[in-house]
């Protein structure tokens, strides 16, 4: 497995992350555990800050906050100078409720309730990111209702789709999200939000895939973007004064992803938007950007302890861990690859090649195919890397099993920032009408 951030092996011959012995954490707060190295999330909101710094211009970098928020999280975004991303009323309330500032949230989503909108206006964030007309439409409603001028980007589908190793300029006008570049909606949207007079329009916004290695896509992307404000600025007269151009940098999960280091991706987009904006005389907008994955992925590391095996002489070994599907989905969801060791027994050769299952009631709890540990005894801590983002944030209580704890490791200290679920979240929203009361029971 390869070791990030502040993750070593010690002398004990353990996993240590952030200072602090992963059976230490193991003994304290019991398994599975999501473990965060903090100083590697700081590390990462660094490079994409001082990287922005460093080119002269006006950004924002918003930490897309699906990828794993918590109100720690929050704090940590705060301090490292971060804007942040929320989809819901649910992330909204969460970074409110942990201090952060209104005026640096930024409202997407596909589907904005008017429950939604009222609240977001009412906390005054800094901007809604519009994906589409009904939502443009009732934004400018409630906020008239509210005598609110409300900042906005509008979401363009530009036609530019990456993924990994591969970005692909297409038509892509089949998506749910978004206006349409190629098809003339997004022109036609921001000629409709420009005479929309509680709408003030800052710009354009397009977010092009995820975990992406590489810089082209981003540069078509600024492109495309690009030719879209200098047409709106001589047909329309409007003037953005922001080009978002979303997240989706990559992180390494596994031996052979590649992605490149974060300045590298900010210099390009930087280097793109001075170009295409500069050679048409228009004044430099903001640039802002919007990384999940990046800030948190590799940070995350999730503890499991090892219990059951399955050994099918000739076909597979199956090693079972105490959680699987319900606190990281990703593997059933999108056949995603994730690297482990066994973190109590970090020195020792590899011995037999095991697949990782969970203990839900579904076969396609899978964690891990194909693993190469050292013999594998019940009892083991399994480390599983790169599990900060998608991980917590998509956990589930499938078959009842309570969601994880999850810890800040830093400098040798370990802090609680979420508490493992208790037998009574389990069941605490939980109802029984009258009419069931045990008295009816049928004997
Ligand atoms: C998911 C998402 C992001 C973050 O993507 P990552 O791959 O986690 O960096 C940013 N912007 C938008 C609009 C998104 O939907």
């Amino acid at each position: 497995m390869y070791l990030h951030g502040t993750s070593k092996i010690n002398d004990h011959g353990h996993l240590e992350i952030g200072g602090v012995d992963s059976t230490k954490l193991t003994a304290d707060f019991g398994t599975p555990l999501y473990v965060f190295d903090e100083a590697l999330v700081r590390q990462r909101c660094r490079e994409y800050v001082d990287a922005f710094r460093a080119s002269g211009f006006k950004f924002q970098v918003a930490y897309a906050s699906k990828a794993f928020l918590v109100k720690a999280m929050c704090r940590i975004a705060l301090e490292e100078g971060m804007s942040l991303d929320v989809v819901s009323d649910g992330e909204l309330f969460t970074a409110l409720e942990a201090g952060f500032p209104a005026e640096r949230i930024h409202f997407h989503g596909n589907n904005k309730t008017p429950q939604e909108i009222e609240m977001a206006i009412d906390a005054k964030i800094g901007c809604f990111v519009v994906d589409n007309f009904v939502e443009m439409q009732m934004l400018n409603a409630i906020a008239a209702h509210k005598q609110q001028k409300v900042n906005v980007l509008l979401r363009v589908t530009p036609g530019v789709e990456a993924h990994t190793h591969e970005f692909i300029s297409t038509g892509q006008t089949d998506s749910k999200f978004g206006f349409d570049l190629g098809n003339g909606s997004a022109f036609k949207a921001i000629q409709e939000a420009a005479q929309l007079s509680n709408l003030e329009l800052l710009g354009i916004h397009s977010h092009i895939g995820s975990q992406i290695f590489e810089v082209e896509g981003f540069q078509m992307a600024a492109d495309r973007l690009a030719s879209l404000a200098v047409k709106v600025r001589s047909e329309l007269q409007v003037t953005f004064k922001v080009i978002n151009l979303g997240g989706g940098f990559g992180i390494r999960y596994v031996a052979g992803n590649t992605p490149l280091p974060i300045a590298v991706y900010v210099k390009a987009i930087t280097d793109a938007v001075r170009e295409n904006f500069s050679s048409n005389d228009y004044p430099l907008p903001e640039i802002w950007v919007e990384p999940g994955r990046s800030i948190v992925g590799d940070a995350g590391t999730t503890l499991y302890t090892v219990g059951t095996s399955k050994d099918i002489p000739g076909v597979r070994k199956y090693v079972a861990v105490d959680g699987g599907m319900t606190d990281n989905p990703r593997p059933a969801l999108y056949d995603s690859v994730y690297e482990a060791m066994l973190a109590n027994r970090a020195t020792e050769e590899s011995q037999e090649v095991v697949t990782i299952a969970g203990k839900c009631c579904e076969s396609g709890d899978m964690l891990i195919w194909d693993l190469s540990l050292p013999k594998v005894n019940n009892g083991d801590i399994l480390a599983v890397s790169c599990t900060g983002a998608y991980n917590y944030a998509m956990a589930s209580n499938y078959n009842r099993i309570r969601r994880p704890a999850v810890v800040f490791v830093k400098d040798g200290q370990a802090d609680l920032v979420v508490k493992r679920e208790s037998f009574n979240d389990i069941v605490g929203n939980d109802v029984i009408p009258e009419r069931m009361k045990l008295t009816s029971t049928r004997v």
